[in-house]
């Protein structure tokens, strides 16, 4: 696609990054079929190729519109056009690049401005989502229907330090508690905590490691979001140096991003070598687990019905798809087959509160798909979500951890045959 670019703009990398996605596209509109808010909507300008359009029209220095801002604000960032793309069109990260031009040529009003704000303020910080939480359900009674499911019952604070784990293997992993999940469903970290002590290697957290930034960084608070990071980075390094193998990140959302940390902070001189690094070294438990239970014989006969729903930062952000199907598999869950797996729940971070008719919309084909086949329970990867399917859901929605941790409490965990160390570490090497 060929692109002119306004002369204001010819010294900004962002601007030249943007110019080189978009020499990928061929205008073939293939990315149409899998974008969830195209399928919905039935607007060219609500599909992947219509939006490239619109940014390619802001980088030649076209009248930034509410239009185009509503357009850009309806994508969901799923990146299912990612997947479909057959000339590997980097949409994602031009859609971060369109979302700050068109903020910078026209401001947000001052109240969509404010709800944003606060959205990063409350949601970032665990002591004050905890505290927002909590005046959720102390109102709920007075809330109605889909506002009132929207706040989660808060869950006993932080069931890791109750659970019968040990911290002292010689082998360890460092663990993102993050903001939301560590809150929500910190069952999630225990089940991991309890599968990893079971393969005889511990999980630790940093205390000084909080939010991921994804939030902040998808809501065009870019600096903010370099500042979670580096203050992650900060906080891992030392566990690192000390030999922790690697990150592992069970929310699928946050790790997407943490993977990215070498691409954000690859300009800043201190960090930009450590932020690459930790990238490397970061893991959805899928894929750790994957490499880990693959030396060991057949493990598990669980039993039941699953649907799987594969967040889209799972399967289109970190291209993990199938590996988690796998997993439960292999430990002898049976897997309802899902219709138009590939479509996003309608959670996609901040998206079902700033976008609740879409969001919801979504969310009910979505669980029509899950819950098709009678599962006893969905499982899936992303604390958003768990939390927003759970809302609606007619079965109990969970981590799938949780379902890994059930599986083998019921059988033991054979030695590794050859006592082969996993080094994960080769795979950044
Ligand atoms: S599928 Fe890829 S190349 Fe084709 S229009 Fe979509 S982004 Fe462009
Ligand atoms: S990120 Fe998702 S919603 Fe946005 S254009 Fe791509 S497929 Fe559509």
């Amino acid at each position: 696609m060929q692109t002119r670019i306004a002369p204001q703009y010819r010294t900004d990398p962002s601007v030249h990054e943007a110019e080189t996605i978009l020499r990928d596209c061929v205008h073939c509109g293939f990315c149409n079929a899998t974008c969830p808010t195209y399928r919905l909507l039935g607007d060219e300008q609500d599909g992947p190729r219509g939006r490239i359009y619109l940014i390619k029209a802001l980088l030649a220095g076209e009248r930034a519109t509410e239009r185009t801002r509503l357009h850009l604000d309806r994508c969901l960032g799923c990146r299912a056009c990612e997947t479909t793309c057959p000339s590997g069109v980097r949409y994602g990260r031009l859609l971060e690049i369109g979302r700050h031009l068109q903020n910078a040529r026209l401001p947000r009003p001052p109240r969509a401005a404010l709800e944003r704000r606060l959205l990063r303020y409350v949601v970032t910080e665990p002591r004050r989502f905890r505290a927002a939480l909590g005046l959720g359900q102390a109102f709920r009674p007075l809330l109605r229907g889909s506002l009132a499911r929207s706040f989660p019952p808060l869950p006993a604070k932080s069931s890791y330090a109750a659970s019968s784990v040990s911290t002292t293997h010689a082998r360890r992993v460092l663990h993102l508690d993050g903001c939301v999940q560590s809150v929500a469903t910190p069952a999630t970290r225990a089940a991991l905590a309890r599968v990893l002590d079971r393969l005889e290697v511990a999980l630790v957290s940093a205390p000084a490691a909080g939010c991921c930034g994804a939030l902040s960084a998808h809501l065009d608070a870019l600096d903010e979001a370099k500042a979670l990071m580096r203050r992650n980075i900060d906080a891992w390094w030392p566990y690192l140096e000390e030999g922790a193998e690697a990150v592992l990140v069970s929310a699928s959302g946050c790790g997407s991003i943490v993977k990215d940390y070498g691409y954000y902070l690859q300009d800043d001189p201190t960090y930009a070598n450590k932020a690459k690094r930790v990238a490397e070294l970061t893991y959805d438990p899928s894929e750790w687990l994957a490499r880990e239970l693959a030396a060991r014989p057949t493990i598990g006969n669980a039993q039941g019905r699953i649907a799987f729903h594969a967040p889209c930062s799972l399967q289109h952000g970190q291209k993990l798809g199938g590996v988690v199907e796998g997993i439960l598999a292999r430990l002898g869950y049976q897997l309802s087959v899902i219709r138009d797996a590939e479509l996003c729940c309608g959670s996609a971070g901040s998206y079902s509160l700033l976008q609740p008719q879409l969001a919801t919309q979504l969310r009910r084909q979505k669980l029509a798909s899950l819950q098709a086949d009678r599962p006893q329970c969905i499982a899936t990867a992303n604390v958003g979500c768990q939390l927003y399917l759970a809302q609606e859901a007619v079965v109990p929605v969970l981590h799938w951890l949780e379902l890994v941790d059930e599986a083998l409490a019921k059988t033991s965990v054979p030695r590794n045959p050859d006592e082969t160390r996993i080094e994960l570490r080769d795979r950044a090497k």
